[in-house]
C-alpha cells in the first residue's frame, strides 16, 4: 500500500508498474477520485457545520420567543438534510471506488529489477552445481514414483480430481523429510518455528496483499469469509498485524503449512505429475526487518542463500534468477527465483521464490515499530521458500536415480528417513 501523496508524485512511473505487472489499474483515474472524493468531504463537512450552526440557532431563537425565525432555519435545516443525504451517498460510492483502487496499486521495483513480460525475460544470476550425466536412459519422477511404490496420482485423481497425488510409505517419509531438514536449518539460523492457521480471514489476505488480485487462485470455504492459504506468508505476516512491534533486529519466522491453490489459468500447462498441484506442503521464511532498503536487501541474499544451502545439503544443482517486473506480484519490490535441475523437463525448474516488499505489505497489514528516536515507522517484509514438496522430490527422484531404478538419499537426509541410503521397490 503505499500513500496516496507518494502515488501523486510518482504517478507516471506507476502506471508504467501497473501495466507491466499486468494490474488493470488507471492512476489518472484514482488520482481524479481521490479529488473528486476531497472536494466532497469539503462540501460534506461545509454543510455538516452549517447544519450544526443553524440546529444552535434554532435554540436560541426558540428562547427569545422568536418562533417565525426558528420556522424559517428549521426550513433551512431540512433543506441542508436533503443535500447532505445525497452528498454522503456520493461520497460513499466514491470511497468506495477510491478505495478499491488503491488496493490495486503495485509496489515499485527495484532499480536492478530485469525489464520483461514473463519468466522467459527473467535473468540468471549463477549456478550452482554440475547439472548430472545419465550413462542410461532416465526416468521421470512418475515413473519413478510409480516404480518405487511410493506415488500413486491416480488415486489422488480418484479422490480429490485432477492436479492431485498420493504419496506413501518411503514417498510420505521423503515429503516429511525436505520439509524437517529445511525447518530444523532454518532453526539453527535464528528462525521461529511456527505454526499458524492455514484457514483464514478474508481480511488477513487483503492486509497482506493477496486480495484482491490473487482471490481467484484462492478456495473459499462456503458461506464463510474463510480461505485455505496459498502460502503460509499471509498467516505469518498477519501474525504481527496492526500491532507496535519490538524490533531488536530482524525478526524471523519460520512455518511449514500445506498450502491450497485453484491455479486458474494454468490449464493444460504442467497437467502431468508433481510439478503445479493444488495442495502441497511449504516451508516458509517470512523476516521483518527496520524500514532501511540496504538492511532489507542484505536479507533478501541471506534468504536466497539459505535456500541455496537447503538445496546443496540435497545436493541438487540449481540456479538464481532474478524475476523481471512481468512475472513480479502486486507487492513485490525485488524478487529471485531459485529454479533446481529437472532432468525430464530438461531445463530448471522454479521451486524456491524470495521477496523483497519493502514496507509495501507492512502499510497494508499496519505493522510498525519505534525507531531509536520513538517515532512509528513502518517495518519492511521479506519472504522466501525453503522447500515446497511435492515439487522438490522432481529434482530429487530425477537427479539421483539410478540405472537399477534405485534412487541415492543425500547423506543431509538420511537423518529423517531412519538412515536409509537409498530407496528401492519393495
Ligand atoms: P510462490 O509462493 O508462488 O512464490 O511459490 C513458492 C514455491 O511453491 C514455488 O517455487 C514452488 O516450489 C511451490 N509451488 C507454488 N505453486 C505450486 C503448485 N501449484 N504446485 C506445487 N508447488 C507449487
Amino acid at each position: 500500500m503505499l500513500e496516496i501523496g507518494f502515488i501523486r508524485e510518482n504517478r507516471e512511473v506507476l502506471q508504467q508498474t501497473a501495466d507491466k505487472k499486468g494490474i488493470p489499474l488507471s492512476i489518472a483515474d484514482l488520482l481524479a477520485q481521490d479529488e473528486r472524493r476531497r472536494r466532497l468531504l469539503v462540501d460534506v463537512e461545509r454543510l455538516r457545520h452549517e447544519r450544526n450552526r443553524l440546529s444552535e440557532k434554532i435554540g436560541e431563537l426558540m428562547k427569545q420567543g422568536k418562533p417565525i425565525e426558528a420556522e424559517e432555519a428549521k426550513k433551512q435545516v431540512k433543506e441542508i438534510n436533503g443535500s447532505l443525504g445525497s452528498l454522503e451517498i456520493s461520497l460513499t460510492t466514491v470511497d468506495k471506488t477510491y478505495r478499491d483502487w488503491m488496493l490495486l496499486v503495485p509496489n515499485f521495483v527495484s532499480s536492478d529489477t530485469p525489464n520483461g513480460a514473463s519468466d522467459a525475460d527473467n535473468v540468471e544470476i549463477r549456478r550452482v552445481g554440475e547439472v548430472p550425466r545419465f550413462d542410461f536412459s532416465p526416468l521421470n519422477h512418475v515413473e519413478l514414483g510409480e516404480r518405487l511404490g511410493i506415488l500413486d496420482i491416480p488415486r489422488g485423481v480418484k479422490i480429490a480430481g485432477s492436479r492431485h497425488y498420493v504419496l506413501k510409505g518411503t514417498g510420505y517419509h521423503l515429503h516429511r523429510a525436505v520439509q524437517q531438514l529445511a525447518m530444523d536449518v532454518l532453526e539453527l539460523k535464528g528462525f521461529t518455528p511456527v505454526e499458524v492457521p492455514t484457514i483464514v480471514r478474508g481480511e488477513t489476505l487483503l492486509n497482506t496483499g493477496f486480495f484482491p488480485t490473487g482471490e481467484d487462485q484462492t478456495f473459499a470455504l462456503a458461506e464463510e469469509d474463510k480461505y485455505l492459504v496459498g502460502t503460509s506468508e499471509a498467516s505469518l505476516v498477519s501474525y504481527f498485524g496492526n500491532e507496535v512491534v519490538e524490533m531488536n533486529g530482524p525478526i524471523r519466522l519460520a512455518a511449514a503449512t500445506s498450502c491450497f491453490r485453484k491455479e486458474i489459468g494454468s490449464s493444460g500447462r504442467d497437467v502431468q505429475g508433481l510439478y503445479r498441484v493444488h495442495q502441497f506442503a511449504k516451508v516458509e521464511q517470512v523476516v521483518l526487518c527496520e524500514n532501511d532498503p540496504a538492511l532489507s536487501e542484505q536479507l533478501l541474499q541471506e534468504m536466497t542463500q539459505n535456500a541455496e544451502e537447503i538445496l546443496r545439503m540435497l545436493e541438487l544443482p540449481c540456479r538464481v534468477v532474478a524475476v523481471c517486473i512481468g512475472d513480479m506480484s502486486q507487492k513485490t519490490y525485488k524478487q529471485y527465483d531459485i529454479e533446481t535441475w529437472m532432468p525430464s523437463r530438461q531445463s530448471y525448474g522454479e521451486t524456491h521464490s524470495a521477496s523483497n516488499l519493502l514496507d509495501f505489505q507492512a502499510r497494508r497489514a499496519n505493522i510498525r515499530y519505534r525507531d531509536p528516536n520513538g517515532k512509528l515507522q513502518y517495518c519492511h517484509t521479506l519472504n522466501n521458500t525453503a522447500i515446497a514438496t511435492p515439487r522438490i522430490l522432481i529434482p530429487l527422484l530425477e537427479n539421483h536415480q539410478k540405472e537399477d531404478g534405485s534412487v541415492y538419499v543425500p547423506k543431509a537426509l538420511r537423518p529423517y528417513l531412519n538412515g536409509v541410503e537409498e530407496i528401492r521397490s519393495v
